[in-house]
């Protein structure tokens, strides 16, 4: 055990014997005598923000957070390191934010839940007792769809849905490309996260295969009939990249139904198509832990109760980020943040007695079409019959429609500022 893994598990140790001492009280007796315990899985966008309003809301608690994760890599602008406009240095956001401002980051995996205990055991044997529990563990990918595309298949065909070795996998079989070549995006049916980002992706690959390969072609295999903003998009294809990128419809044969990873071959209701790059999307469903707990529902997400993002199947469990099912929210990084915001106050609420406010929840996608041009997607959500739905196009105005570099600049200011909000750097 190195250094830093002896200092981990020693204070894994010292936190589960503290757990383990204040097992049995109730969280009303505990709130009187010693901090009540939140503990969070999965340090993304949801469950770093969260942490991080908690400490602020409710100084007192007990916050930890377990990810087995550092530094976090963001798939927020992980395309613009595919298109060397950053580096992978630059969507790294380490934990130092959270421990600063008071979090105990806990560098494991959780492996199980047990609910009549309240306690979460961890991949390294250890367990942490809470009075309320925070799951946010992101997505999990359903392979076999398309078949052939299994989980050694992302080594051939990268997802990059997940930043990481596959973002410097994709932006490496990039710049692998010959002139003249064909690269194929294939879009799940389905919820999944950041649905307009196969499209912005259409875009910044284009731009630069535009200034690099200027004869290669990009296919977008949809299975889905239509996709967020398709007249901005297509516009703006058709202006920037003319007769570079051609999206399929499901009855054109975009439903990709088998790949062949070894002769980059994708397969659908039009026959055979060869390409030099496939950039899969497999389908999505939550993280496994939220499955192997109990979390999530026939549907496959995890439903919550949507004035305060607790569980529906689990009580003192709450489930957010893409995780989640949110009403129209989209499973969006800035949705995430949103959700996290009102799950943090409610729960201070909850230990503190008080009622939970309403929730006023916001959500906005910069879809960069290229690296300096750029549209706003925008939301704000209500509480409407007990579920969460879009009260109206929000402060969306024409300019957000149209493409910009000024929305572009501003994309990169959004990014910082989420960054700040969720990882306190
Ligand atoms: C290419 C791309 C571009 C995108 N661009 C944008 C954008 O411009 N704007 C936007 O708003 N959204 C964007 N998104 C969507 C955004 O990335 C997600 O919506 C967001 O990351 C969801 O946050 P999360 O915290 O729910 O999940 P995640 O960010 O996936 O975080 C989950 C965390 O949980 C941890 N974890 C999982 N299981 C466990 C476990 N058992 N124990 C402990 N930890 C665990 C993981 O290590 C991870 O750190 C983009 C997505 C992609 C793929």
């Amino acid at each position: 055990m190195g250094v830093m893994r002896r200092r981990e598990f020693l204070a894994l140790g010292a936190l589960t014997a503290l757990s383990a001492s204040r097992r049995g009280r109730s969280a009303a007796a505990r709130s009187a005598s010693a901090a009540a315990r939140v503990v969070i899985v999965g340090g993304g966008f949801a469950g770093s923000a969260c942490a991080l309003r908690l400490r602020r809301l409710s100084p007192q608690l007990d916050v930890s957070l377990i990810d087995p994760d550092d530094p976090y890599l963001t798939c927020p602008m992980s395309d613009a390191v595919v298109v060397e406009e950053r580096r992978l240095s630059a969507i790294s956001a380490p934990r130092s934010g959270l421990a600063h401002a008071g979090v105990r980051v806990v560098r494991d995996r959780a492996v199980g839940i047990d609910a009549a205990q309240q306690r979460i055991t961890l991949q390294s044997g250890g367990s942490i007792g809470y009075d309320k529990a925070v799951i946010a563990p992101g997505i999990r990918f359903i392979f076999g769809t398309p078949a052939g595309y299994d989980e050694a298949a992302t080594g051939q065909m990268p997802h990059a849905w997940q930043a990481g070795a596959q973002t410097q996998l994709l932006a490496a079989q990039l710049r692998a490309m010959a002139d003249g070549d064909t690269l194929a995006i294939s879009v799940p049916k389905g919820l999944m996260r950041c649905p307009p980002g196969p499209y912005a992706r259409a875009g910044m690959l284009a731009d630069w295969l535009r200034r690099h390969r200027r004869r290669t072609k990009v296919l977008i295999f949809d299975s889905n009939n239509h996709f967020p903003r398709q007249d901005v998009f297509s516009a703006a294809w058709q202006e920037l990249y003319p007769g570079m990128i051609e999206w399929i419809a499901p009855a054109d044969g975009g439903s990709v139904e088998r790949v062949d990873v070894y002769t980059r071959t994708l397969y659908s209701s039009s026959g055979a198509h060869r390409v030099a790059l496939a950039n899969i999307i497999p389908p999505q469903a939550p993280g496994q832990l939220a499955v192997d707990a109990g979390l999530a529902s026939d549907h496959g997400w995890c439903p919550v109760h949507a004035a305060t993002f607790e569980s529906q199947l689990v009580a003192d469990v709450h489930v957010i980020g893409d995780a989640c099912i949110a009403g129209d929210m989209p499973k969006a990084a800035s949705a995430a943040a949103s959700q996290a915001r009102h799950c943090a106050t409610a729960i201070a609420a909850a230990l503190e007695g008080r009622p939970v406010p309403a929730p006023d929840l916001d959500s906005v996608c910069y879809s960069l079409v290229a690296p300096r041009a750029a549209f706003a997607i925008r939301g704000k959500f209500a509480l409407v019959d007990g579920e969460i739905r879009q009260v109206a196009a929000a402060a969306e105005s024409a300019a957000d429609r149209t493409p910009s570099a000024q929305r572009a600049r501003e994309a990169g200011e959004w990014y910082q500022e989420l960054r700040a909000q969720c990882f306190g750097h």
